[in-house]
């Protein structure tokens, strides 16, 4: 029987079990993939307070896993498929086993939203930066989404890529001043407005890629072997195996101030949870909050 059980290793997952051990708790960690979540398969790091120059989501994920290493924490690398949360005794169930414990943090975040077109499975659709960028060197790619995350990544591209198109639905990118200002001054990277990707074609990899214009309705087909799509149309949260929990209209997790959700015992932390703000910053505060609040009560 743990006293806690964390499931997910993103910051929010990583702060909580931190906070949790330090006083004292037998915690676990439970993750699906790697640790480090969704920042750590990011180009780069920014805004976080006392992120080093540079700081690449890898080696801000290392950084987190050595912390949590060196805190004695265990971490289990399997999937979480169901939870049984009311009672004294909660369950965890895996891939792999069933654990018992006192009270569970979900910090399992939110994953990225499908844009649910033909062609979305084919190779060459829903890259990953840093990961697959290199890959493009000298040729073109698209990126869906016209936020912070969607104009980070593009930037990072056109430092790789021939040309770089980012396709927003808004009439203008709608991230920070600062990431805006850059995008204006990179001659490699286009802006395509008020525009969806609507299909893309081939047999196992893109060879067509068909825009509309959502004002005129008119189409534009790119035919390129060679293209790139990298999607960053937001995140959708990761809550089915919580059925029991309450959610918001978006379906994100309801907690209260101590991050503790409508079932005693079962707390929320960081892009899981309803809230304004996704950051890092955010989840390692519900982390924090949550892995305190878990301890208290274990
Ligand atoms: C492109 C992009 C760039 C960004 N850049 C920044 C930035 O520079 N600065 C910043 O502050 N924020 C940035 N963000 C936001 C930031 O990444 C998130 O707010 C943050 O990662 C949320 O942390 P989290 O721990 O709540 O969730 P996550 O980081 O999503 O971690 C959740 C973890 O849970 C695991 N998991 C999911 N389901 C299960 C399951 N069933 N069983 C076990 N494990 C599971 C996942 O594998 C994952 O490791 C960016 C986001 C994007 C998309």
């Amino acid at each position: 029987m743990y006293d806690m059980i964390v499931i997910g290793a993103g910051p929010a997952g990583i702060a909580s079990a931190i906070y949790g051990k330090s006083r004292g708790k037998d915690v676990l960690v439970i993750e699906k993939n790697k640790v480090g979540g969704l920042i750590g398969s990011v180009s780069t790091v920014t805004h976080y307070p006392g992120i080093i120059e540079g700081e690449t989501g890898q080696t801000f994920a290392e950084r987190l896993k050595a912390q949590a290493e060196g805190a004695g924490i265990p971490i289990v690398y399997e999937e979480v498929k169901e939870t049984i949360l009311d009672g004294d005794t909660k369950t965890v169930i895996t891939d792999k086993n069933r654990y018992e414990t006192k009270t569970v943090v979900a910090a399992n975040g939110g994953s990225g939203r499908m844009l649910g077109i033909p062609g979305e499975g084919l190779g060459g659709m829903r890259l990953n930066a840093p990961r697959d960028g290199k890959n493009y060197a000298g040729k073109d790619v698209f990126v869906i989404g016209g936020a912070d995350g969607a104009v980070k990544e593009a930037l990072y591209l056109a430092g790789l890529a021939k040309n770089v198109t980012i396709v927003c639905v808004e009439d203008d990118l709608i991230c920070i001043p600062e990431f805006k200002e850059k995008a204006a001054k990179t001659p490699n990277l286009h802006v395509m407005p008020h525009s969806s990707l609507k299909e893309a074609k081939g047999t196992d990899h893109i060879e067509e890629l068909v825009f509309v214009d959502n004002t005129t309705g008119k189409e534009t087909v790119i035919d390129d072997l060679e293209a790139g799509v990298f999607v960053y149309a937001g995140i959708v949260p990761n809550t089915a195996v919580y059925p029991a929990l309450d959610k918001d209209a978006a379906g994100y997790l309801i907690t209260d101030e101590k991050m503790e959700t409508n079932i005693p015992g079962v707390y929320a932390a960081g892009d899981i949870r309803s809230k304004a703000v996704r950051q890092v910053a955010t989840a390692a505060a519900d982390g924090a909050i949550s892995g305190i609040s878990a301890a208290a009560k274990a």
